[in-house]
């Protein structure tokens, strides 16, 4: 369960391109929209708001409250029986779609990562994602770009072309789950162990912050020791202490957007959030499954 969210975590494809700057995004889905608490950046009260009005409770850090409208999903209005031909005739205009789950799932209609703009895609064969993985990879990079051109980001397995299940992996079947690199401040290769003497924590911690930043992103495993660098790098900074110690694992939280994972000293793994993705294809998934289109790894489960 994600720290800063309500009873679930985000779904509904009407949350999809939410993107709020500095805020951890918290809604849960519903039928009919409520409003939920956001957590913003770092502020002098907590700030609640109901019907009735306003209470202001004194407390570090801010909770803004906002009201979901639903967005129209692209495939509103259409029936089974029309969902059926689409399937049939074109399932490619269904866009992309996870079927399934991101640990027992496959995807449909994948968007290709490709290397370029900072990013340098490892693995061709496992470089096919969702549309917000994407969207949410460049435009992170792009921040790290503004501030430091000419840096290069390495990114490895997200997904196979259909999904399903690729060693040595728990989850990635879905497109929504990426391996990130670090940026380093000496020549290094891909998956080499970060430390104090050859990370660099300021691009990293731009990296981090900018995937955070955008609401997209419902967690990220990295080793605490590399947690402790960063989040020093950025008390140093100057970032609110309440904003990091929400972010980052602590010996008294440990279900924070920013987790320890055994095995993550050389990259991160971030999970991402598409709530389109993921509708589609809870839509589209019977009309899959006539066609033969239903990927057979959704009903496998991963060995680890
Ligand atoms: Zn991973």
């Amino acid at each position: 369960m994600p720290l800063f969210f309500g009873e679930r975590r985000v779904v509904g494809w009407w949350a999809a391109g939410l993107a709020i700057p500095l805020c951890l995004v918290a809604f849960a889905g519903s039928a009919a929209p409520t409003v939920r608490p956001l957590l913003s950046v770092a502020r002098s009260a907590v700030v609640t708001r109901s019907p009735a009005g306003v209470t202001i409770v004194s407390a570090p850090l801010a909770f803004e409250p906002v009201t979901i409208r639903p967005r129209r999903h692209p495939l509103d209005g259409m029936s089974p029986s029309e969902l059926d031909a689409l399937v049939k005739a074109s399932p490619d205009r269904l866009g992309p779609a996870i079927v399934g789950l991101p640990n027992r799932g496959s995807l449909l209609n994948p968007i290709t990562l490709e290397s370029g703009d900072g990013i340098e895609v490892m693995n061709d064969e496992r470089r096919f994602a969702t549309a917000v993985t994407v969207s949410s990879l460049r435009a992170a990079v792009a921040e790290v770009e503004r501030e430091f051109p000419g840096s290069v980001l390495r990114v490895g397995d997200i997904s196979g072309r259909r999904g399903g299940y690729i060693r040595p992996h728990r989850s990635h079947q879905a497109g929504v789950d990426a391996d990130i690199g670090f940026y380093y401040r000496t020549p290094a290769k891909w998956y080499t162990k970060a430390n104090a003497a050859n990370l660099d924590c300021a691009k990293t911690w731009a990296l981090l912050k900018a995937l955070v930043a955008q609401g997209t992103v419902e967690y990220v495993f990295v080793d605490r020791s590399v947690q402790a660098l960063l989040r020093e790098y950025a008390l140093a900074q100057g970032e609110p202490r309440e904003f990091l110690d929400a972010l980052f694992e602590s010996p008294a939280k440990k279900d924070t957007l920013i987790r320890h994972a055994w095995g993550h000293l050389t990259h991160f793994h971030a999970r991402f959030i598409d709530p389109v993705a993921e509708e589609t294809g809870r839509r589209a998934r019977p009309s899959l499954e006539k066609a033969g289109l239903a990927n057979r790894s959704v009903q496998r489960r991963s060995k680890k």
